[in-house]
């Protein structure tokens, strides 16, 4: 009930219209009872970082890179190319060659223009949507391809906002520099403004920011369909708003904000309606394609964190490596509860 407006917001439909699967993924494992006996353990309990024995949406503490996450996949890009990897940037696969039920290889587009690159094996993250739309070579089924196209993302767009200081201060005991608020993430449940969630950038780690000691980062999140309203608004008009909002539930003054910028990303959100229910038409065929594997996020159209992402491309992995014929393993991470978080921790 408490996260209703901030899902809705989200989704941009009620969460009565959302797949159930949805709702057991995002808070596997959590149960009243476990929320009770977290709230009577927690004064007994060691509050390092090690937190195996804790669901995750119970999870405290953790480890977060100094520069935010993507510093863990600069650091795999150069073990990759050490390792004598190559990585393409810029390149977008617009095709992906099927023949006699195997990957071939895709067509990537760069600025250089279009090129075949042959694979072996190919590990697909892009959508499901986009994968299915761009299979050449090999006519797909019209339900498959029926389904895909009708599996639906929602959008998002992030306005970052450098503030000299906020209006919120700490009302917790947890020890904080001059007194500023504690929290990562602040979920915005008002429903008359558009923003669903804030993050404090510099509370997941103060080197997010360049002057820590003079000012705030904060990341004001909404969320959109492509096409629509608050997608198509300038920058600047977008900025503004954005600004009112930050003012008028009285997190930070206009007057204290340095700089903001706005970033856009598309099928941000995976999401469990639309053609969702069938998508195991498009699964099944998928699997007929033996060295094909989807992983990640988009790639398995499933609402998956990084961590599940990154457990699916290790279980692809696995399957080549052990001449594997079933893409079960592939599938099914994210799907059993604790999968990994106690399970495999
Ligand atoms: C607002 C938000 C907050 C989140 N917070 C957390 C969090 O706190 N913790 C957590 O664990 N997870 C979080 N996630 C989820 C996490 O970001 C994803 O699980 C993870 O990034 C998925 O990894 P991926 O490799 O599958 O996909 P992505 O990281 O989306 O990477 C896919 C890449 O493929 C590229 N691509 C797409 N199509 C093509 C194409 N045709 N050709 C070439 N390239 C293509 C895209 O541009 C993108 O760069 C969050 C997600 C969002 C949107």
């Amino acid at each position: 009930m408490f996260f209703e407006d901030y899902t809705e917001k989200v989704w941009g439909v009620h969460p009565s219209k959302i797949g159930a699967d949805w709702g057991a993924q995002r808070v596997k494992g959590l149960s009243i009872l476990s929320i009770i006996k977290d709230i009577i353990t927690k004064p007994f309990r060691r509050s390092g970082i090690n937190q195996q024995k804790v669901e995750t949406s119970l999870i405290e503490r953790f480890i977060y890179p100094k520069y935010g996450p993507g510093q863990l996949w600069e650091t795999v890009a150069d073990e990759v190319v050490k390792a004598g990897g190559e990585i393409r940037k810029s390149a977008r696969v617009v095709g992906v060659c099927l023949k006699d039920g195997k990957a071939e290889g895709v067509e990537v587009e760069t600025e250089g223009g279009r090129e075949f690159v042959p694979c072996d094996y190919l590990l697909s993250s892009m959508p499901v949507k986009d994968l299915v739309a761009s299979v050449k070579g090999t006519e797909v089924p019209e339900d498959v391809a029926k389904v895909a196209a009708g599996l639906p993302y929602r959008d998002f767009i992030t306005v970052g906002v450098l503030v000299r200081k906020m209006k919120i201060s700490n009302r917790t005991s947890i020890p904080t520099y001059e007194g500023r608020v504690p929290d990562t993430w602040i979920y915005v449940q008002e429903r008359d403004v558009k923003v669903g969630r804030l993050q404090i950038f510099n509370n997941w780690s103060p080197y997010m920011v360049n002057d820590y000691k003079g000012s705030m980062y904060i990341g004001m999140e909404y969320f959109c369909n492509e096409g629509d309203e608050l997608w198509n608004m300038s920058d600047a008009g977008f900025i503004a708003m954005a600004l009112g909002e930050l003012e008028k539930i009285g997190v930070a003054d206009r007057a204290d904000v340095v700089k903001a910028d706005r970033i856009k990303v598309k099928k941000a959100y995976p999401a469990y309606f639309g053609t969702y229910s069938s998508m195991d038409t498009v699964r099944n065929w998928l699997d007929t394609v033996s060295n094909l594997f989807c992983i990640g996020r988009n790639g398995q159209h499933r609402y998956n964190n990084m961590d599940h992402s990154m457990l699916s491309a290790m279980e692809a992995v696995r399957c080549i490596k052990d001449n594997k014929t079933s893409k079960d393993d592939v599938w099914n991470v994210n799907t059993e509860k604790e999968y990994h978080e106690t399970a495999k921790a």
